[in-house]
């Protein structure tokens, strides 16, 4: 579903921040992206969804090939992923049912199936009781639940989420990784980029170690 091979990323003309990345994600599953801070993984999260280029290597996501893709094909690609943020990134003049709806309204879908969609999406992560409020009269927990509910508006085939937990608590952070497992259980595959060990620690999901620019399947 998800195939890397030797990637490689440099800012600067400096040294390479990754030197030669490869890793592959099945459908359905999911994995940490684990490494110290500035070790990368927002700079391979951000390759995934074209944000970033690669100096070389490929990428390759369903049934795209990012090397030959073009211009006019990215936003349907897009269509295939969800994101979601350390800091939210949601819309602060729109409710929580608003945020979610638009995802829906700029691909096309007509009124009703958004109303049921948007429903369904905010009943899945606990916050259909929320739907009318503002960001700002929403935790941070609540916030990236509805930016989750938002990732998932379209169906995608993955979900990214790139430190996801940096502004939760702990108590947020566990029931986000919660609501994470239930979704993945669901179908969608799940690359989740997080440089805090102790939050994952027991959990059964793949860790993929990120440091020297380098990934490797298991901690050495
Ligand atoms: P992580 O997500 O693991 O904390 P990042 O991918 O954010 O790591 O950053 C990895 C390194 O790349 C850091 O040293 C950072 O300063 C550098 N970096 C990230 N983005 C840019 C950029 N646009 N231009 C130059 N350097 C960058």
């Amino acid at each position: 579903m998800l195939i890397i091979r030797n990637l490689k990323k440099v800012y600067n003309q400096g040294d390479p921040i990754l030197s030669d990345v490869s890793l592959e994600l099945g459908k359905g599953e999911m994995a940490f992206l684990v490494g110290p801070s500035g070790a990368g993984k927002s700079t391979l999260i951000k390759m995934i969804y074209l944000e970033e280029k690669p100096d070389a290597g490929e990428i390759l996501l369903g049934n795209y090939n990012f090397t030959h893709i073009k211009d006019k094909q990215i936003p349907r690609m897009r269509r295939q992923l969800g994101v979601i943020f350390q800091d939210f990134k949601l819309i602060s003049e729109r409710t929580a049912w608003e945020n979610v709806a638009l995802a829906l309204e700029v691909v096309g879908k007509p009124k009703r199936v958004i109303s049921n969609k948007v429903s369904d999406l905010l009943r899945l992560v606990g916050l259909l009781h929320r739907k009318h409020n503002y960001p700002d009269q929403l935790s941070g927990g609540e916030c990236q639940r509805v930016a989750t509910a938002r990732a998932l508006a379209n169906e995608p085939l993955l979900l990214l989420a790139d430190e996801p937990t940096g502004n939760l608590d702990h108590d947020n952070s566990q029931s986000l990784l919660k609501l994470l497992a239930k979704i993945n259980v669901q179908g969608c595959s799940i690359l989740m980029a997080t440089h805090n060990m102790n939050l994952i620690e027991g959990l059964p999901q793949r860790r993929l170690y990120l440091e020297d620019g380098l990934v490797r399947e298991n901690e050495s």
